[in-house]
């Protein structure tokens, strides 16, 4: 009896243990976007500031550029320099890297470069402060969260020039067919005059990359108390270092203050000028996004949506080009396959088309297109399967008559 007792008493004890040790893991968010103040946020852009204007491939940016390194090394983090060069400037990124259980990778990043004359401390202290607050914060729990994703904490240079830095790192991963699955820029978030826009902030995406911003909006929710932000969707412009990444077919958002700085490009952008309150949650609601994104913590049960949008079904192709409805589709000679797939809550992970059951391409970035040109006549299938990033799938199939030969 006594025995039994101990026992149930030590279950007990056991259970409530491990009870507490959940719901702490649990709470690591809040425990992470706790440790970013407004202290920390300060100092970040005043040292940025201290460096002078880091005009790009100038001794003063490269100077940022090498604290920006060395900041992100000793947090313990794997740490590189990117060099690159483009339309005649050449100048580096910098990089730190948080393994997670796959390679595919979840990004936060901000240039850290300015115009001439300007101390850039909203443009673009204030985001490079966030990468740095982000990388700080998750450096003091990373052996604690287990990550689905890798994350990178990048900051570029170029941006002023046209964007030069994020292009040249967005067009390798292109290249090298690096799988990334969400992109959080962060680029003038310290600025705000009124009420309205202390508690606003704008997310500028596009439709395939909405999904990111519905999670910023939950996360926004969830943690208001630490946030207090409202946000307000725009469609995304070539204005920041999320557009190459668009361009090149990745899920990108941009992070941008709601009322635009006054001292925009001018010597007067200082930090005295910051609103480090403000600063503070903005970057806070960032790191909570990042990190829900890179666990993709999302009960998401929905399947994605797809279609297919060349061939349209019905409609005869001669030499990839469209020439009329006639009911049934038939294809002469090559075609290009195109698809459209959105997802709302963990977006796209990739498509995959199959003609007759043999899979052709899984393709990861957008434009899903396919060229199909190879021997076939008579009826064939194309079918086309869409994944999201919680492995919820999604297809599309009709049948087409061909001639190729
Ligand atoms: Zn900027």
């Amino acid at each position: 009896m006594k025995k039994v007792v101990c026992v149930l008493i030590a279950c007990l004890f056991t259970q409530v243990y491990f009870l507490n040790v959940s719901a702490h893991n649990t709470n690591y968010v809040e425990d992470i976007i706790n440790t970013i103040n407004e202290e920390m946020i300060s100092n970040y852009i005043y040292t940025l500031q201290n460096f002078g204007p880091r005009i790009t491939a100038t001794p003063s940016c490269q100077q940022a550029g090498q604290y920006i390194y060395e900041e992100l090394y000793e947090m313990g983090y794997e740490t590189r320099f990117l060099p690159w060069e483009n339309s005649g400037y050449s100048d580096r990124n910098i990089e730190a890297i948080l393994p997670g259980e796959r390679n595919d990778s979840v990004i936060i990043c901000a240039h850290y470069d300015s115009v001439p004359t300007s101390p850039g401390a909203d443009d673009n202290g204030s985001g490079t402060a966030a990468v740095l607050a982000a990388a700080k914060a998750i450096s003091e729990y990373k052996d604690r969260i287990q990550l689905t994703y890798t994350i990178r904490f990048i900051t570029f240079s170029g941006e002023e020039e046209g964007l030069l830095g994020s292009y040249s790192y967005a067009s390798n991963a292109h290249n090298n067919n690096a799988q990334i699955v969400a992109v959080l820029n962060a680029d003038m978030i310290g600025y705000a005059r009124s009420d309205m826009g202390k508690n606003r902030v704008k997310i500028y995406d596009d439709e395939n990359s909405a999904w990111i911003t519905n999670i910023s909006i939950d996360v926004a929710k969830m943690y208001e108390e630490y946030i207090g932000l409202n946000i307000v969707r725009r469609d995304a412009g070539a204005n920041s270092d999320h557009w190459p990444f668009l361009a090149y077919g990745y899920d990108a958002v941009f992070f941008h203050e709601y009322e635009f700085n006054d001292y925009y490009h001018t010597s007067n952008d200082t930090a005295d000028k910051i609103d480090f309150n403000y600063a503070t949650r903005v970057t806070r609601l960032i790191v909570a996004t990042l990190i829900h994104l890179a666990n993709l913590e999302i009960t998401d049960t929905e399947p994605p949506s797809v279609r297919i949008d060349k061939p349209k079904e019905g409609y005869l192709y001669i030499a990839d080009r469209e020439i009329i409805r006639v009911g049934k589709t038939i294809i002469i000679g090559k075609t290009t396959i195109e698809v459209n797939a959105v997802d709302d809550k963990t977006g796209i992970n990739r498509v995959e088309i199959y003609i007759d059951g043999h899979l052709k391409a899984t393709l990861f970035s957008h434009p899903y297109k396919f060229i199909w040109d190879e021997f076939a006549i008579f009826t064939h299938k194309i079918k086309v399967v869409a994944y999201d990033n919680a492995e919820n799938s999604n297809y599309n199939e009709f049948n087409v008559i061909v001639f190729n030969a």
